[in-house]
């Protein structure tokens, strides 16, 4: 089967490997008919040191399962399921407290052992615990949408639970790609008053605005800080969702805080210190998030997708075959594309 290997910075090649195939009786394989490329993928892509086995790519996929091993119960053959971007069994301590991230039998994608979604075909461990069936066909019109459940919808909604979203609540969002745009989408769905948007890209910024974005801050740094002050008759926003990663991201999302409010944090941090120690301590602002656990909020975002009520899959502006892929990426990267869907 045919797959995506990243082999070091810039250098991202569509390869023959292994077919996927059951190794544990608890496995499944799918058959990858959507898949996509992440912001997250950016990181590796822009910084990952020269790999002589390559890590196979891709953490978001639906797909239709072709076998399943002894001990799978919930699925069968032919199901059109989603994956999260974490696999994990649904049945230890933290998978039943809704932390399927935290599983302690789960794990991640790709890499040098296991496949990834930018592929052919995935086995996929714990398949019980991780895959939830779709009641859809497999080229149903939703499923751009549906894709985003298996990342970006889940984790733009996990921003806003940990930022404490609530209706009458002023929100402002940090991050203007596909994650912050599910944040404005998830925000909205909460009941948010007011949605801040702060980005620049203009097809982002009207997005955005069709999401529920009632305000946007297109300044930098100091002066974006000081127009959301500004917005916010000088307090500071309830809820600040924070999705990027990157310490400035991180700074400019604890300014924006009133006292008592919170961070949602979902960008993978790329430096190890929190901006502020000391006026986000004296200003009682709560800093929460981490890795979303998707595979809980499938099924509460899924009925809304179904019906229409939201429509997350608006964040793909562009389709690929597997080809594609290392084109999917430079694009991304050169903030060409919002986000890249790749159909198999
Ligand atoms: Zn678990």
């Amino acid at each position: 089967m045919r797959a995506t290997v990243m082999y070091g910075a810039k250098d991202v090649r569509v390869e023959t490997v292994p077919d996927a195939r059951l190794v544990e009786s608890t496995d499944a394989v799918v058959v990858v008919t959507r898949a996509c490329i992440c912001g997250s993928d950016l990181w590796p892509y822009n910084a990952m040191p020269r790999s002589e086995a390559g890590n196979r790519m891709g953490h978001e996929f639906i797909g239709i399962v072709d076998a399943v091993g002894s001990d799978v119960r919930t699925l069968k053959k032919g199901d059109l399921v989603v994956a999260p971007f974490a696999w994990s069994d649904g049945t230890c301590e933290f998978c039943r407290n809704g932390l399927q991230t935290s599983c302690l039998h789960g794990g991640w994608w790709g890499g040098t052992e296991l496949d990834g979604g930018q592929g052919e075909a995935v086995r996929v461990p714990q398949a019980d615990g991780t895959l939830v069936v779709l009641p859809v066909g497999p080229d149903h019109a939703l499923m751009a949408s549906l894709l985003t459940l298996s990342d970006v919808m889940g984790t733009g909604h996990h921003a806003a639970l940990a930022a404490r979203v609530a209706p009458g609540k002023i929100v402002a969002v940090v991050g203007d790609g596909a994650v912050g745009l599910c944040g404005v989408i998830a925000a909205r769905r909460l009941g948010a008053e007011r949605i801040i948007m702060l980005g620049r890209h203009a097809a982002r910024i009207a997005l955005a605005r069709d999401f529920g974005a009632t305000d946007v801050v297109s300044e930098r740094g100091d002066a974006a800080i000081a127009r959301v002050r500004e917005l916010t008759g000088g307090l500071g926003a309830h809820s600040v969702l924070e999705c990027v990663g990157l310490g400035e991201a991180m700074l400019t999302a604890v300014s924006v805080t009133r006292p008592g409010g919170a961070v949602g944090r979902v960008g993978v941090p790329q430096e190890n210190a929190i901006p502020n120690a000391k006026p986000t301590f004296y200003d009682n602002i709560t800093i929460a998030g981490g890795p979303a656990p998707v595979r809980a909020y499938i099924e509460q975002l899924l009925p809304d997708v179904l019906d229409g009520r939201i429509e997350p899959g608006r964040v793909f502006d562009r389709v690929t075959n597997i080809d594609g892929v290392p084109d999917g990426y430079r694009a991304m990267n050169q903030r060409e594309s919002i986000k890249v869907m790749i159909e198999f």
